[in-house]
């Protein structure tokens, strides 16, 4: 068996949805430039909704014997990188051979080892994972030595809903409500703007606090747009509130400032390595000791076969992995390991639901934690009611 074509499709559904999207004002990197503050757009058009119309990109790969693996939504970005550097690369190849198969899409792609080439790489990692369940018909935590539990504790990422104190309340009460018993909030400033801007992070903290109890584990994101000295006071004056973990204080390279964090912070915990890449990027930040809690992105990283190494070498420095988002993904590599070495899953609520409008399998979380799925593969096959718009073939 080889696989024999790699394809995209451009897909359509109707998305029903009445809860407000994209509310909130965040803190990034680029803001501090002012024709670059405004957040970025949703990825559908919400002028005419609800309902919305929304669209996406699919990977597929396909076999000689008729085996088709399926990885999405995924960025346009992705498939112009598939077609361009991948797609003739895994024509003739075994589809088990994937450690095979993402060496030499590593040693092809060498100047893209980060960033958007390592994403697309990751992709193409995921759609492979799929095929070989399909092939074995597991889902493939248990191809990967899994399941270590029957579902997995969620945490409620309030990313897009707004960050005004009574709105933090009401929706941390609503998601507490629901079983959830972790929260985390994305803090509204940074430090162009000063004391201000402080007292409008303290007000988000506090609220959450104030809605979620005395028990719940409350985390907080700050988008790698702070620094040392402003993230150090923002520790000290919510120490009150106990914040879990401060997340992306600082930006993704400055590293020992990461591990001087983390001297420095007492209790309250430095998470990080959403934008790192790689055994080999991850083991940087491990080496410097820069992270409470690792957060390499399964989709993003490397795809399965990178974060099983990923997993491997945090469990070695007793940090546990707690993966930015990755969807249905990081279900199946977090159910694949033990409850230390990543304990926990984010359910970034926005885009998971939006996410779901494709999916056949939708990811719910019940009673804040997300069963395991039962259906051979990964879980990304389209729903019946989506449209395939265009169909096209990415290898040569
Ligand atoms: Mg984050």
């Amino acid at each position: 068996m080889k696989i024999d074509r790699i394809r995209s499709l451009y897909v359509r559904a109707e998305w029903d949805y009445h809860e407000p999207l994209g509310e909130a004002h965040l803190s990034r990197p680029a803001s501090i430039y002012p024709e670059l503050a405004a957040d970025p757009a949703w990825p559908l058009d919400t002028a005419g909704g609800p309902p919305y119309t929304t669209t996406a990109h699919f990977l597929l790969i396909d076999t000689d014997d008729g085996g088709s693996g399926i990885c999405g939504p995924v960025d346009a970005e992705d498939i112009a990188i598939i077609q361009r550097h991948f797609a003739d690369l895994l024509i003739g190849e075994d589809p088990h051979a994937i450690e095979r198969i993402w060496d030499k899409m590593y040693r092809v792609a060498i100047h893209g080892r980060k960033g958007s080439q390592m994403m697309a790489l990751s992709k193409v990692d995921l759609a492979l994972w799929d095929l070989k369940g399909k092939l074995l018909g597991a889902p493939v935590y248990q191809l990967l030595g899994g399941p270590s539990r029957d579902s997995i504790r969620a945490y409620a990422s309030m990313l897009g809903f707004s960050v005004a104190p009574d709105k933090v309340i009401e929706r941390t009460r609503h998601f507490l409500a629901q079983g959830f018993t972790a929260f985390k909030w994305f803090l509204p400033c940074a430090p162009k703007d000063g004391e201000a801007g402080i007292r409008r992070n303290l007000a988000v903290i506090r609220a959450a606090r104030e809605a979620a109890g005395p028990d719940a584990d409350l985390m907080f994101d700050a988008w790698s747009s702070w620094n040392v000295p402003y993230t150090l006071r923002m520790i000290e004056l919510s120490r009150d509130y106990r914040p879990y973990w401060f997340e992306e204080p600082v930006l993704a390279d400055l590293i020992p400032q990461y591990a001087e964090l983390r001297r420095e912070a007492r209790g309250v915990f430095i998470s990080g390595g959403e934008h790192e890449y790689t055994r080999w990027g991850v083991k940087a930040l491990l080496d410097a000791r820069a992270v409470d809690i690792l957060q390499a992105d399964v989709t993003w990283a490397g795809g399965i076969s990178e974060m099983q190494k990923i997993c491997a070498l945090a469990s070695a420095n007793a940090i546990p992995l707690i993966p930015h988002h990755g969807g249905w993904a990081s279900t199946h590599l977090i159910a694949s390991q033990t409850v230390t070495a990543c304990p926990m899953q984010e359910w970034l609520i926005q885009h998971g639901r939006h996410a779901n409008v494709f999916y056949r399998d939708k990811l719910i979380p019940v009673d804040g934690h997300i069963p395991l799925p039962a259906a051979p593969g990964l879980n990304m096959d389209l729903a019946a009611n989506v449209e395939i718009v265009e169909e096209r073939a990415l290898n040569s």
